[in-house]
């Protein structure tokens, strides 16, 4: 058996230079500083707001850190750099929160331009959308709160409480994603649908379900995500695989812990319903390595897509592979973590011949502060990532000094 080892910090860095390695120290490090964190996340998105000058500051610092470039084309340099490493590319479009019928359409022909640009590239294997990109937040919303529990993995979608206005709104989202699926199954680039907050999930489920259902079958365009610190999605993982296997189509698993634990909990509470979060950090981990166990168990039928930064959790994986006798560059696995996090994890799967590929979000900074801001705040607390990130760093500048 392989015994992967994400220690080795000579692999992990070799993409930076000593200049930018320093950099994403201090970076780190002043992220450490919880009161910084605060008052930045509070203030950047007025100041941007604002028209103040700040912009450069941002690009110099935490855009750099995490995103790939302004404009798609600006992405170019970071994933050639990767591809030295055989670390391959997700690219991620990153607009958020932007609705109305004009920006739906305008994201959607942007995500189309992100696929053809993806096919003439030599390591971008995947992009990733959010169904909020083009559809009315409010629209889905209503959609989950008429929809039955099992709704999500079987595919189905009650449209009986919508208006004609609104069932008409519908089909147009339901066209978008069937161009993007479309155009991304004519380029050979598989499209990963982000999973958002648990009251819009159940339509985006369905619907991602009725794409894998037309577009997974001679090989896997679309997946869908699920977070483990749900409660109810490794159920939720192992009804989507009965779905798929009853229709004979595979299905495209993203397996993620989730990002918005805090947002979820503070609106049950405050409407009263039971939280859809796991009681505890040991509840998600476990749930999170039982779905592992259930894919690789059913690779023929399943692609995985382990996306994390736990490291328990990605040397699972390929124990978990090896055991089962798959290789571990099987068609069906792939990792991945975000660009500018857990490089140790990245850069040494893909030594160890594993297939991986970074999270890449671009777009104008004013676009992605939302992503950046989530980034920040995950990234600032010492005794977790950050403090991982910060040692490693350092253990490679004292390495580098010393040699
Ligand atoms: C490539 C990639 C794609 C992603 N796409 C999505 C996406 O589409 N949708 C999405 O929501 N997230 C997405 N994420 C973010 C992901 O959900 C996690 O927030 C992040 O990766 C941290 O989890 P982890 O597995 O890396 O590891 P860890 O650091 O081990 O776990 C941290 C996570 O555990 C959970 N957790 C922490 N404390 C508790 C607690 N007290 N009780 C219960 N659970 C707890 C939370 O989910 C927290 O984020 C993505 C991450 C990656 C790497």
């Amino acid at each position: 058996m392989t015994e992967i080892s994400f220690d080795n910090t000579a692999n992990a860095f070799a993409y930076k230079s000593d200049k930018a390695l320093k950099k994403a120290n201090f970076l780190f490090a002043s992220m450490g500083y919880q009161t910084l964190v605060k008052w930045g996340t509070w203030i950047t998105p007025w100041a941007i707001r604002s028209g103040l000058p700040v912009k450069g500051l941002i690009r110099d610092t935490i855009f750099e850190q995490f995103v790939g470039g302004e404009t798609l084309e600006e992405t170019a340099s970071v994933a050639k750099t990767l591809a030295q490493y055989q670390v391959g590319v997700i690219l991620d479009y990153g607009v958020e929160g932007k609705e109305g019928e004009d920006n739906f359409e305008h994201a959607t022909e942007e995500f189309i331009r992100v696929i053809r640009y993806a096919a003439s590239q030599p390591n971008i294997p995947l992009i990733s959308i959010k169904v909020t990109g083009f559809a009315r937040f409010a629209l889905l919303e209503k959609l989950d709160t008429a929809a039955g529990p099992d709704d999500g993995y079987k595919a189905r979608i009650d449209l009986n409480g919508l208006s004609t206005t609104e069932r008409e709104e519908w089909n147009r989202v339901k066209e978008r994603m069937d161009r993007l699926c479309k155009a991304a199954d004519e380029h050979k680039i598989g499209v990963l649908v982000d999973a958002e907050e648990s009251w819009i999930q159940t339509p985006v489920d369905a619907l991602t379900m009725q794409m894998m259902d037309r577009y997974n079958r001679e090989r896997v365009v679309v997946y869908n995500t699920i977070q483990l610190y749900r409660h109810d999605r490794l159920a939720f993982l192992k009804g989507s695989y009965e779905t798929a296997h009853e229709k004979g189509f595979v299905l495209g698993a993203k397996l993620v812990r989730g990002a918005y634990m805090e947002k979820e909990r503070k609106r049950a509470e405050a409407l009263l319903y039971p939280s859809p979060i796991q009681p505890n950090k040991e509840a998600t981990d476990r749930d999170y390595n039982l779905a592992l166990e259930f894919c690789v168990t059913h690779m023929e039928d399943i692609a995985l897509i382990v996306a994390s930064h736990n490291e328990y959790s990605n040397l699972f994986a390929t124990r978990l592979l090896q055991e089962k006798g798959l290789s571990l560059h099987h068609p069906h696995i792939h990792f991945s973590q975000l660009y500018g996090m857990s490089d140790n994890i990245s850069f040494n799967l893909a030594a160890a011949g594993c297939p991986v590929s970074k999270y890449l979000p671009f777009g104008p900074i004013g676009d992605v502060i939302p992503y950046l801001m989530r980034r920040a705040q995950e990234n600032s607390s010492v005794s977790g990532q950050t403090g991982r990130e910060l040692g490693l760093i350092k253990r490679e500048l004292e390495r580098r000094k010393a040699g």
